[in-house]
Parts: C-alpha cells; structure tokens; sequence
C-alpha cells in the first residue's frame, strides 16, 4: 500500500465533510491489517460535544467492519501547514495501531507537503491496557 494511495482516499472522504459550524473540512483514511482502506471525515453536530474527528470515524469504521488494528493513517485537510490529531483522537489511536511506529501522514490543503509522524511521537505516554505487536 502506498501513502499516495491512502491519502487520495483520505482527500476523498474529506468531500463528505459535515461541517456548517466550523466550515473546517477533515478527511481521515486507515489502512486496516485486512489490506483494506476505512475511511471517515469530521461530522458536526448543532450540540458541538457530540461533533466526532475525521480520524476517529475512520478508525471506528474499521473497527465496526471487523479489523481491529490499523498499520498506517492518513489525515488531509485543515490548515496549509502540518497539522495534527487532536489529543481524544491520540488516545483511539493508541488503541487500534497495530504498533508504535504505525505512521501518520498529515497533509494540508496546500498539498505541497506531506508530514509523517509516528503513533510513538504523536503520543510518547499513552494510556492503553494491551500491549502492542513487538513490544
Ligand atoms: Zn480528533
């Protein structure tokens, strides 16, 4: 699989995008262990603490289909520069990575770069319950 490939799919789902408050479009892909692509975008809602991340919808897309672990993921959209999950997106992470260097690409609306961070980086204490492959 490649990063291109996740990323197109990541821009596509951005199209789907609910956001009439924040007008801040988010698209999110996974790569489950099953070689399949999940994958999500941000949806709002008019009570804005029920609002959901592009990332998690993706991730619980996977989950929801049977894959519990994902090795890459991919998350386009926001502002130009590099970006990054929020901290509540961090933590459902750490739940469904496959491993700790599972890598994140972050890409912005720009699309001339793409940033790859690591689940390691991106959460260098987590708070998880089952160890990882490899450790
Ligand atoms: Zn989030």
């Amino acid at each position: 699989m490649d990063k291109e490939k996740l990323l197109e799919a990541a821009w596509a789902a951005r199209e789907n995008a609910y956001v009439p408050y924040s007008n801040f479009k988010i698209g999110a892909a996974v790569l489950g262990e099953d070689g399949k692509i999940y994958t999500g975008c941000n949806i709002e809602n008019a009570s804005y603490g029920l609002s959901v991340c592009g990332e998690r919808t993706a991730i619980f897309k996977m989950v929801s289909e049977g894959c519990k672990r994902f090795t890459a993921l991919a998350l386009v959209g926001g502002g130009d520069g590099d970006s990054a999950p929020c901290l509540a997106c961090r933590q459902v992470m750490t739940e469904f990575c496959r491993s700790w260097d599972v890598p994140v690409y972050v890409c912005g609306l720009g699309r001339s770069k793409v940033w790859t961070h690591t689940v390691a980086e991106l959460c260098p204490l987590p708070f998880v319950m089952f160890e990882k492959d490899g450790d």
